[in-house]
């Protein structure tokens, strides 16, 4: 396998574009990709043209716009190529027009009342900046456009145009940062993203008898393996060779696309695995994990395995997160979060620095919501999991820089020499920083940030539009008070000295697992906020709204929008599981334990007639029975529940009402079932046990 020949293969890259496209046009297409602004609608239909050719030597038949409405997945409506008929003959086409913007029927796609009224129009617009390839499948193969989807009014009805917006309110900001530096010549900052992505594998005759994962994508019964992953001998472990050959194909298929899956190994879980790319600029790294988590799915199904996403499959061992490594750089190849050999002199990289402090500290509740999904509910807080508080992991060294500056930097000096005091004990740093502390959610890694509260299943979309868009305030704040200075050097050292003194109790490098650390933040005024449904309030909060009103990231309509659809989604997906679990409960495990009361009563008979001691089966008998009545107890419970929330409550009230009163209804029907699981005969139990599924891929 040549894999430089393999890689881009199905990607309209620019290289292809120079190729296929005249220069005239083909400078226009990238300047407007690095600079904004439109294509005439002339070098749009020359671009669709060979776009259109290209796709058909690949075989294409169709083409799409393909987007990312607000279900956290992709969608796509395909279109072929061909024309109307004449003389029996079709030509095949793909205008500019077609290109540029297309009108999907679009009203079953949730927008939170966006579109409920006379607004009822949604728009796919080409995104430029994202390339377009051909995806292969059983349906063929496509040519994908990426598009972001607003309203006729222009209201972003998915996850890529707040992104967007949200890249440029970044780069502006940042500008301002670089030139305070006297950088006169950096034209924009880019936010790079690299999203490590974790999933389980199962074999997939198993998942079909699993209706809690055909239903939910998560075990919601099960009771645990009699090894789980206490001997970590799964993580980086030696790859199974069905899963090899999985990872191998899944490559081939990824590389295609021009995704540069890099890194794979086994994770902690047994079954659970990861896969790194090379990270991207934020708009491509959306795009390129959705259609890693899309391939990952259909890849899996040819080696009749199933790619596990949730967050949270098996109760009792890791979950699944998304970590997004996140840093910031110029156009000219600057990393804004690199500290340089010496950073308690760089006076940039600690500007930056307090800058980051100072957003995260100001709006961890907001990107504790960006990073809560439905899935998430039962791996953030969890055990091995980040917790659902945030903090910042610095490290030793830096967290020493931020002690010294805060410290020791006297107002009056502006000599960098007297600096020096006790610095020399700080090691320079490098790149590869040695310690790690895979408690936090958001831990300096070298020149990056890695947040690591994400959902594997989710869209990376939603925290990266936070993170820009919180550092976008930061920096303004910044530059606002530091343009114009008189000293700059003694101005800046003092907004940094008091910036990070103000927001240092964000730092945390300690245990984010233990329960002390709890209590600390609370102490610390951290938000602790333990579930989805409390964390969705934060996106109207005042200063939230004004943030990103003020960046135009998203107005007070879209934001309310995102807030209903939030609850809706945990209300409409918790439901989907206590329903799963009703289903399961009285048509397989109850059924199933019944069968085998039988079944002892007649042994415990049979013994007692023949003067036999049956205690052991009467004993036995009499504990299954007990939970036989517990979970039958628990059943009628969570339907009665079922059946007393009613839809015309509105969707927040909803969304408690699952929260507070079906999830723990759940929870004491499953607790009797695994229970019932160890003592069961296991001819008779109806399902896979976790056992069978996680050590036998
Ligand atoms: P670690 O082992 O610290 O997690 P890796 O080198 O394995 O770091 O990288 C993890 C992910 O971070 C990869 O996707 C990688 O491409 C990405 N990454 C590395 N450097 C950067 C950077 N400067 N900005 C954004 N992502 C990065
Ligand atoms: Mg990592």
């Amino acid at each position: 396998m040549n894999i430089s020949e393999i890689f881009g293969s199905n990607v309209f890259s620019i290289s292809v574009m120079r190729e296929r496209i005249p220069k005239k046009d083909f400078t226009r297409v990238m300047s407007v990709m690095e600079n904004g602004g439109q294509l005439s609608m002339g070098t749009a239909d020359v671009v669709a043209n060979a776009m259109k050719d290209w796709a058909i030597e690949k075989g294409a038949t169709h083409y799409t716009h393909w987007f990312q409405p607000l279900t956290g997945t992709t969608a796509e409506k395909h279109d072929s190529f061909i024309t109307y008929p004449e003389n029996g003959k079709t030509l095949l086409q793909l205008s500019g027009k077609q290109l540029i913007m297309g009108e999907p029927d679009a009203s079953s796609f949730p927008t939170g009342g966006l579109r409920a009224t006379s607004y009822a129009r949604g728009y796919t617009a080409w995104d430029i900046t994202s390339p377009v390839f051909v995806k292969e499948s059983g349906c063929g193969v496509i040519l994908c456009i990426p598009t972001v989807f607003v309203s006729y009014t222009g209201e972003a009805l998915d996850k890529k145009t707040p992104l967007l917006r949200s890249m440029e309110a970044l780069s502006v900001q940042a500008i301002r940062i670089v030139r305070l530096f006297g950088n006169t010549t950096a034209r924009k900052v880019v936010p790079y993203v690299g999203a490590e992505q974790e999933y389980f594998l199962v074999d997939r005759d198993k998942y079909l008898k699993r209706k809690d994962l055909v239903y939910a994508g998560r075990t919601l019964f099960g009771a645990p393996a009699p090894k789980g992953q206490e001997l970590d001998d799964h993580y980086f472990g030696q790859i199974r060779e069905r899963v090899g050959r999985f990872m191998q194909d899944l490559n081939i298929e990824l590389w295609k696309l021009g995704i540069p899956a890099t890194t794979q190994h086994n994770e902690v879980a047994p079954s659970q695995h990861e896969l790194a790319p090379i990270y991207a600029t934020a708009n491509v790294a959306v795009d390129q994990n959705q259609l890693t988590m899309e391939t990952m799915k259909r890849v899996a199904l040819k080696h009749n395995l199933v790619c596990l996403l949730h967050e949270k499959p098996y109760a009792g061992i890791n979950g699944s997160g998304k970590h997004n490594n996140w840093s910031i750089n110029t156009d000219e190849g600057e990393n804004l979060f690199d500290p340089g050999e010496d950073p308690i002199h760089n006076l940039r990289f600690l500007l930056v620095l307090s800058c980051v402090l100072a957003a995260i500290d100001d709006h961890a509740d907001l990107l504790r919501e960006s990073a809560s999904d439905v899935g998430n509910e039962y791996r953030l807080g969890g055990q091995e999991a980040p917790p659902a508080i945030i903090s910042v992991f610095l490290g030793d060294q830096l967290d020493e820089v931020v002690e010294q500056f805060i410290h020791n930097s006297d107002q009056t000096t502006t000599e960098a020499g007297e600096l020096h005091t006790g610095v020399s004990t700080v090691p320079v740093l490098h790149i590869d920083a040695t310690d790690r502390n895979r408690t936090s959610p958001f831990a300096f890694t070298g020149n990056k940030f890695e947040f690591r509260m994400v959902g594997s299943a989710d869209s990376i979309a939603s925290p990266n539009t936070t993170l820009n868009a919180v550092l976008a305030e930061a920096f303004c704040n910044a530059a606002d008070a530091l343009e114009g200075a008189e000293d700059f050097q003694r101005a800046c050292r003092s907004y940094i000295r008091s910036s990070m003194a103000r927001h240092q109790r964000i730092i945390f490098n300690g245990d984010g697992y233990s329960e002390e650390w709890v209590a600390e933040a609370k102490r610390r005024g951290l938000p602790v906020i333990n579930s989805m449904v409390d964390a969705v309030p934060v996106l109207l909060h005042d200063d939230v709204v004004s943030m990103y009103e003020k960046f135009r990231i998203f107005n007070r309509t879209e934001l309310a929008s995102r807030s209903e659809i939030r609850y809706e989604n945990y209300a409409k997906r918790t439901h989907i599981e206590a329903n799963a679990m009703v289903h399961m409960a009285s048509k397989a495990y109850i059924p199933a334990v019944i069968r085998y009361t039988r079944q002892l009563a007649k042994t415990v008979q049979e013994l007692d007639a023949i003067g036999v001691d049956a205690s052991v089966q009467r004993g036995l008998l009499e504990q299954v029975t007990g939970l036989l009545r517990q979970a039958s107890g628990a059943l009628h419970e969570l339907e009665t529940q079922l059946a007393s929330i009613t839809p015309e409550r509105g969707v927040e009230q909803m969304a408690h009402a699952f929260h507070d009163r079906i999830v723990p209804c759940m929870d004491a029907l499953r607790t009797p079932i695994d229970q019932l699981e160890l003592l069961v005969d296991q001819d008779v139990w109806p399902m896979f046990s976790y056992g069978d599924m996680l050590f036998e891929v």
